[in-house]
């Protein structure tokens, strides 16, 4: 079970110091994780973490953004301040007026702007088509057409100020691929943490999509039996998964093996569920659970009691019910489901306590809908009672949270990677502020300005001489 290289020690991995987790460009090839541990570290076998990508095309240089009012995610509140980064992390945050940092920084100009840390959308699906209709000339199970469907939403992701996604089904390999490319600078667009196929029962929710015959390519993995259910983890575990998936139907044994294999790898497990397969869920001990859909009171205590979060998307069912006028349930889902239903679900898990993250779940043509989609999922947060900066926490601290990367994410700190958003407007004040990005670096890397996504000019490379 142990995906770590150096021996076990008392030290939990997620108490090792941000700095000891840096590695040069020239560092050597690790684990098939991308894991980077020092044989200095002291390890654990507390595997229950997110592992980040090695990053190895580290953005080099320093930059400074001077002269905005910063929103740091921490639940303070806006401040006039300085931010200074250096590489891909955030090293310093200085009074106005201040000038400490490096003689070569690139500095930015930011005032009348607010400065805040990257949204996160924790539902995403980056490879889904825009259209089922036949004809549209677009293939499912292409690994190009699914790797360019994802390209082109994670422009739109990143120009609505969304600089990492947590995607909780793709097809086949494609957001693995999509993964390490962002992470090494060869394309722009948010950070993603990747679960690759969602997997359900044979015939489950999600199984109209796929044929008879499974492929790779599948977005949607059908098990049967508990053994088939390890297996299905397992797969997407040696592709590379961040986290797994689950969706329901499901027997107890087939989810209880499912979350043990995901736990004993180091993987939490979200899972998109309703009525009693929550409650299956919440007792094999599931770390979040995904969408609106009803449950008990009992499922909603238990849920706050175990530290199960909740991932309640809202938007796509208000989509689905301004567009159609209900909702499509499935075999398992039958129940009225519509904007005032959804939002008491929230109102309640909201007062039982429960930890409450934004995603968007934008299938089809949805992304279109950016960055509007988001800003309604949060204006829902602030019908149930949230402020505009709680929304905005949620957004960034609390999503980072969920992500297990809150030691590296969601706030704007010293020590935190950059992943920093500039805004003109103050969203504190005005969420539609959100629709005027301007400027996102992703690990201090400049990735839109003024707007549009933006990649680094090619540095071109001299060409081999003849020998003499
Ligand atoms: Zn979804």
């Amino acid at each position: 079970m142990h995906i770590l290289l150096a021996p076990l020690a008392a030290a939990a991995l997620s108490a090792l110091p941000v700095a000891a987790q840096d590695r040069g460009p020239d560092a050597p090839p690790i684990n098939d994780r991308g894991a980077y541990l020092p044989s200095s570290v002291p390890t654990s076998d507390d595997v229950l973490r997110i592992l980040v990508p090695a990053d190895y095309n580290v953005p080099k240089g320093s930059f400074v953004l001077v002269g905005g009012r910063l929103f740091d995610g921490t639940g303070t509140a806006a401040r006039p301040a300085t931010i200074v980064v250096q590489g891909k992390r955030i090293t310093a945050i200085l009074k106005p007026g201040e000038q400490a940092w490096p003689a070569d920084a690139v500095v930015y100009d930011v005032t009348g702007k607010t400065v805040m840390p990257g949204l996160i959308d924790l539902h995403t699906h980056l490879t889904y088509v825009d259209r089922f209709d036949a004809g549209y000339g677009e293939a499912v199970a292409s690994g190009a057409d699914s790797a360019l469907r994802g390209i082109r939403r994670m422009g739109i992701f990143l120009q609505s100020g969304v600089t990492s996604v947590r995607d909780v089904a793709s097809h086949g390999d494609t957001p693995f691929v999509l993964k390490r490319w962002q992470a090494d600078g060869r394309i722009v667009g948010p950070r993603v943490f990747a679960a690759g196929q969602l997997i359900t029962a044979t015939g489950g929710h999600g199984a109209a999509l796929n044929k008879t015959a499974p492929s790779p390519m599948d977005a949607v993995r059908e098990a049967s039996g508990p053994d088939g259910w390890r297996e299905a983890v397992r797969i997407q575990f040696k592709q590379g998964a961040d986290l797994i998936k689950l969706a329901s139907e499901y027997s107890q044994a087939e989810i209880d093996a499912a979350v043990d294999e995901a736990h004993s790898l180091g993987l939490p497990v979200t899972v998109d569920s309703e009525t009693r397969y929550i409650d299956m869920a919440v007792k094999a001990g599931v770390d979040s659970i995904e969408h609106p859909l009803p449950r008990s009171d009992a499922a909603i205590a238990l849920m706050a009691k175990r530290g199960i979060a909740s991932v309640p998307t809202l938007i796509p069912y208000r989509i689905i019910q301004r567009s159609s006028g209900g909702y499509f349930g499935s075999t398992s889902r039958r129940f009225e489901l519509n904007e005032t239903t959804i939002l008491e679900m929230l109102r309640k898990m909201r007062k039982a306590g429960i930890k409450l993250g934004v995603g968007t779940d934008l299938i089809t043509n949805w992304i279109d809908y950016m960055p509007n989609a988001y800003i309604e999922e949060l204006k829902g947060f602030v019908k149930v009672g949230y402020s505009n900066s709680e929304a905005l926490v949620a957004a960034t601290k609390t999503n980072a949270e969920i992500l297990r990367m809150a030691d590296r994410l969601g706030t704007i700190e010293p020590g935190k990677l950059a992943d920093i958003i500039v805004i003109d407007g103050n969203p504190d004040q005005d969420l539609d502020a959100l629709a005027r990005v301007t400027t996102a670096f992703v690990n201090g890397r400049l990735m839109l300005r003024d707007g549009r996504l933006f990649m680094a000019q090619h540095m071109p490379v001299p060409l081999p001489q003849p020998a003499r």
